[in-house]
């Protein structure tokens, strides 16, 4: 840190992404990346717009709203996209977070940065022992609410009535709902957009739609809420998605099917990975994402973290009180999944 950095960002303590390490290739399931590449007419779009980086790229991101807006049955006002979804919670934290938020004790690592970065008072709420979320304790808050669903890194989902409570019990203040994972089996809360003018839900192309690499996050909501985090966007960087970007995104969206297909082979995976880790005695949560959270009686969490690693499989670790002992896992193919499960069996005989 230099003596130059605001006072008020001193105290700062930044979000540490999942390591992508580069000393060798692992089997990586740790960042919860979708396996499978991305869908048929990416890579062709993606290298038509390569050679027109000239010139900037639409800062209204006309043609990807109008796509988004149709496979969501819902209008171009009511979209919002964005370089990630991450870009879209700061945006709202700095747009609606002031001056206090609250969001589950275990929950997105990001949201204590978002706060602490925009001066926001962080209200953590502790899980209940099972690791699910009650949803009575987000009723009649006063503040800004956020909410991973399903959650991260416990992978389990609240019902959308549930949540319907807790957007009828805080009228007065936003709540966010983070569906990044949602295309794994959980139910969406965009319906309800039409209903609520302090719902805004968040969702992200990184993992359903294969394109954690190109950065394109977008958000919908009643369009006084996507107004304002336009203005918040104009007043930092009008172009943040570049124009490959955007053309990806479109791309992706046309083939739509491809990438539910492919969440459905996840889902697929993610059965089998639960019976068979269960098999080895495991306790796994009931997870409706592209990712397990895990713990074994007789391991410890860090222990395990790094076998794997030494046998060439990444998985997340998190050394934080409540879940010190739990590995987060993500779904890969069939065949990475094989491979962690010898690398498991291996470490746990010996
Ligand atoms: N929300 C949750 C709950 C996440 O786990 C992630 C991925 N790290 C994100 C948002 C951000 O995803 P992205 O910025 O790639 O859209």
């Amino acid at each position: 840190m230099s003596r130059y950095l605001m006072d008020k960002y001193q105290p700062l303590v930044a979000y540490t992404p999942g390591e992508q390490p580069r000393d060798m290739q692992y089997v990586k399931l740790n960042t919860n990346e979708n396996p499978y590449p991305p869908v048929p007419g990416v890579t062709e779009a993606v290298m038509a717009e390569a050679g027109r980086l000239e010139l900037y790229s639409d800062p209204v991101c006309i043609d990807l709203r109008d796509a988004l807006a149709a496979r969501y049955g819902v209008a171009r006002q009511n979209v919002f996209v964005s370089n990630g979804s991450d870009d879209i919670l700061n945006f709202a934290f700095m747009a609606f977070g002031s001056p206090r938020a609250y969001f589950p004790d275990i929950s997105y690592g990001f949201y204590p940065v978002y706060a602490g970065l925009h001066g926001i008072d962080a209200h953590p709420v502790p899980l209940r022992s099972d690791f699910s979320i009650d949803p009575t304790d987000f009723m009649a808050l006063d503040g800004f609410i956020a909410i991973a669903n399903p959650n991260a890194p416990t992978g389990m989902a609240l019902e959308v009535s549930q949540i319907e409570d807790i957007l009828q019990a805080n009228p007065d203040h936003v709540v966010l709902i983070d569906e990044a994972y949602v295309d794994f089996g959980a139910e969406s809360c965009v319906p309800l957009t039409a209903k609520y003018d302090n719902l805004l839900v968040v969702q992200t192309f990184s993992k359903s739609r294969s394109m954690a690499g190109a950065r394109l996050g977008f958000a919908i909501a009643n369009e006084g809420l996507i107004a304002d985090l336009e203005k918040i966007k104009f007043s930092t960087n009008p172009y943040s998605i570049n124009r490959m970007t955007l053309a990806a995104g479109l791309a992706t969206l046309k083939a739509d099917d491809a990438c539910m297909a492919n969440c459905q082979r996840i889902i697929d995976t993610r059965q089998a990975t639960v019976a068979r880790l269960r098999q080895m005695r495991f306790e796994v949560l009931p997870s409706k994402a592209n990712f397990v959270f895990a713990c074994h009686p007789h391991a410890d969490g860090g222990f395990l973290y790094r076998q794997l690693k030494a046998r060439g499989v990444l998985v997340r670790h998190f050394d934080s009180p409540r879940i010190k002992d739990f590995l987060r896992i993500t779904i890969g193919t069939p065949e990475q999944m094989q491979t962690l499960f010898e690398a498991l069996g291996s470490i746990l005989e010996g």
